[in-house]
């Protein structure tokens, strides 16, 4: 792993590049043949299209998992930009509806473990601003880059406009925050949707066997895809009532907690 600035980055395939900042906030630069794609575009923090610059020469377009703020923060040095549109709103209102004390809760505790934000930063100023975007993108689409096809499907229960992406050639699936291995799912958010959540993951699970990793926006990549039929099996059952949660104290207050062996599921 190397350090540019602020961004750490990997290639963690041929051509495909994980982008870490703040040990916690990823995003992926997929190079195909004739043209390359920014999944996610951050926090806003660096300067995210400079660092994929660096890594890459080719026409770069922008596929936005979805609206969250830790996913939409570099997106206005973009010119075509993708999102799904039941997460549009969030995505393009202004201020950014959703969140605006997260990012200042994230800069005041890297500031206090005392790492260093890029030069030219200025964390006062600093706020999630509205997104610019160009298209739809919606269940079915699909993204030429040469070489390899980006596959689209609509994952909402994070978000309405949730969308989990699949790479062809690399059987990668990108999947936002919709699933993140060895963590809690976050359904507990506004527009969060346990329903819609479980039938994604049903969804996700019968993919399977065409996944070979999976990368989400926080966690590491994870290359047991089987663990997308546990998902959808413990999505079922909170969904139905079978399993009850449990209280649990988290950095989001107080919330209840489906917990199962390699995840767990956060509803309010
Ligand atoms: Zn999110
Ligand atoms: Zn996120």
């Amino acid at each position: 792993m190397k350090l540019q600035n602020w961004y750490e980055v990997k290639e963690i395939s041929p051509d495909i590049y994980m982008i870490t900042e703040g040990m916690r906030y990823k995003c992926f630069l997929l190079a195909g043949k004739e043209r390359a794609l920014l999944v996610d575009t951050g926090t806003g923090i660096g300067n995210i299209r400079m660092l994929a610059q660096s890594i890459t020469k080719l026409d770069t377009e922008v596929a936005l998992t979805h609206g969250h703020w830790d996913h939409v923060g570099g997106v206005n040095l973009y010119e075509k930009v993708g999102i799904h549109p039941l997460d549009k709103d969030l995505a393009t209102s202004e201020p950014h509806p959703m969140m605006q004390e997260r990012p200042q809760k994230f800069i005041k505790d890297w500031k206090e473990e005392g790492y260093l934000f890029p030069p030219n930063f200025s964390a006062k100023d600093f706020r999630v601003q509205a997104c610019r975007v160009s298209h739809d993108l919606t269940q079915g689409d699909s993204i030429d880059l040469g070489g390899t096809e980006i596959k689209i499907y609509h994952t909402p229960g994070h978000s309405p406009g949730s969308i989990s992406l699949l790479d062809q050639a690399s059987g990668i699936l990108f999947s936002g925050d919709a699933v993140k291995p060895k963590e809690p799912q976050y359904a507990h958010l506004p527009g969060s949707d346990l329903n819609s959540y479980a039938t994604s993951m049903e969804l996700l699970a019968s993919l399977a066997p065409d996944i070979k990793g999976i990368c989400s926006g926080h966690t590491e990549p994870f290359y047991d895809p089987s663990i997308l039929a546990e998902m959808a099996e413990g999505f079922g059952k909170a969904v139905s009532g079978e399993l009850q949660p449990h209280e649990v104290d988290t950095e989001w207050g107080k919330l209840k907690e489906y917990s199962f062996d390699r995840f767990s599921i956060w509803i309010r």
